[in-house]
């Protein structure tokens, strides 16, 4: 695959389609609190992986927004995001204030993105995350699979205790899909949470697959939210259907603050229009969209869009 063609084909007129949609709704656009921008070698990596879906047995997985930096940027504006984030990731140890000190310096130079963090378990993971705090990261992001540890690791106390008190939102993609690990599901998120009942956890892809798990878990903890990333599209009902009957408490949830919209953007394979009309297409209601498409995520994210 050629560095420089997508294979997924983008309308040309997405951003025009997406600007209807946020006049039909009467947001002033959209607020996305998962999209990931990465120093570029790590990125690279990310895209290889990816690459290789297909060859490996997996689902081809093209990344549809495979440009520069300046260019995913410019286009994720463009499509009317207000508001995004750079979701990083470490996958051993020594690498997460690297990763933050990457974070700190995209927000200072993308203003309409949050400052995001992120941490491993380690004995330096408490440091790391009062550095963050004291550097203004807002956000933070844990991926359990791609990490491969337990989000109850005690080593990992000092960082949610921190964040807790800070009321930093967490993006966690905690569930076993689209690839399990051996602490994905719920269990390892409820331990946290009983240590850490105030945290601001905030589920990615809904916890795809354990929709209803991780659904239950949200109205028990008033402050856990579900993202929205992937979730609905045709690529991820194709194996991991949302279930009809829970989308009247999904609705609920997002009325009551606590569904946002996240995309993946940009290694998605499908137009960023599709997330934003998939969720649409669940027939929940203006009121219900324009809490997930925008108001949800701005109280979230802040920064006053
Ligand atoms: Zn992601």
């Amino acid at each position: 695959m050629s560095a420089q063609t997508p294979s997924v084909s983008i309308p040309a007129d997405e951003p025009a389609r997406l600007r209807a949609i946020t006049a039909e709704l009467g947001i002033p656009g959209f607020v996305d609190v998962h999209t990931h921008f990465m120093p570029v070698n790590v990125l690279d990596k990310v895209w290889r992986y990816f690459d290789a879906a297909a060859e490996n047995g997996k689902r081809p997985w093209p990344i549809a927004y495979r440009f520069d930096e300046g260019e995913r940027v410019h286009r994720l504006r463009e499509l009317g995001v207000l508001r995004f984030t750079s979701m990083l990731y470490p996958h051993r140890p020594g690498m997460a204030d690297w990763l933050n000190d990457w974070a700190a310096d995209f927000a200072a130079r993308t203003p309409d993105c949050a400052h995001t963090a992120t941490f491993y378990p380690e004995p330096e993971a408490g440091a790391g995350t009062q550095r963050a705090l004291a550097s203004g990261a807002a956000v933070f992001k844990a991926h359990v699979q791609v990490g491969g540890y337990d989000p109850a690791d005690r080593l990992l106390d000092p960082v949610w205790a921190q964040i807790q008190e800070a009321g930093a939102p967490v993006v966690i993609h905690c569930g076993s899909g689209p690839v399990a690990g051996s602490h994905t599901g719920m269990e390892p998120v409820a331990e946290v949470l009983a240590r850490f009942p105030r945290l601001r956890l905030v589920i990615a892809h809904s916890g795809l697959p354990e929709y209803a798990e991780f659904l239950q878990l949200a109205e028990d903890c008033e402050r856990v939210c579900l993202d929205t990333c992937m979730t609905f599209t045709d690529f991820t009902e194709a194996t991991a259907p949302f279930p009809e009957e829970l989308l009247p408490r999904f609705a609920q949830l997002a009325l009551d603050g606590r569904v946002v919209l996240g995309s993946d953007y940009p290694n998605i394979p499908y137009p960023y229009v599709h997330q934003i009309e998939a969720i649409r297409g669940l027939g929940l209601g203006a009121e219900v969209e324009a809490a997930i498409l925008h108001d949800n995520g701005a109280v979230l994210l802040g920064g006053g869009c």
